[in-house]
């Protein structure tokens, strides 16, 4: 079986990387710890700022851009000027488009997220990852 070597989005090690997240088997167990910290700290802080949680759990806030955008994460205000819709700019609180154009193109959701991941990385699009 060849690996497929890739460089890791976290550790930027070349590594087999796993998922849509692509990241490396071990920063892949950091990721999810990672978001276990944040999901606790929200839960004992509920509508901390982003910037706060990014000091006080020292993670950077790319990351938790990408939990965002992973819809694992939600940003409470809709006004916000963190996180916008890929198609039309409009502040959305989580993941890739806003909800017009979710619904004005239901299927372009997919097609958008596929034609930004590596063909070598399609098969793995409809990973779940562990709660
Ligand atoms: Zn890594
Ligand atoms: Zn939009």
């Amino acid at each position: 079986m060849m690996a497929k070597l890739e460089v890791c989005a976290r550790c930027g090690r070349f590594s087999e990387v796993t998922g849509i997240r692509k990241l490396c088997p071990e920063c892949y167990i950091r990721d999810d710890k990672d978001f276990e910290k944040i999901r606790e700290y929200l839960y004992i802080h509920p509508g901390a700022q982003v910037f706060e949680v990014s000091e006080k759990l020292h993670i950077p806030i790319p990351q938790i851009k990408r939990y965002l955008r992973e819809e694992r994460l939600e940003i409470i205000e809709d006004d916000n000027l963190f996180l916008s819709c890929e198609s039309c700019g409009k502040p959305i609180r989580s993941g890739i488009l806003c909800d017009n154009c979710k619904k004005s193109n239901p299927h372009d959701f997919q097609t958008f997220y596929v034609n930004n991941t590596p063909r070598k990385l399609l098969k793995k699009v409809n990973y779940i990852p562990t709660k």
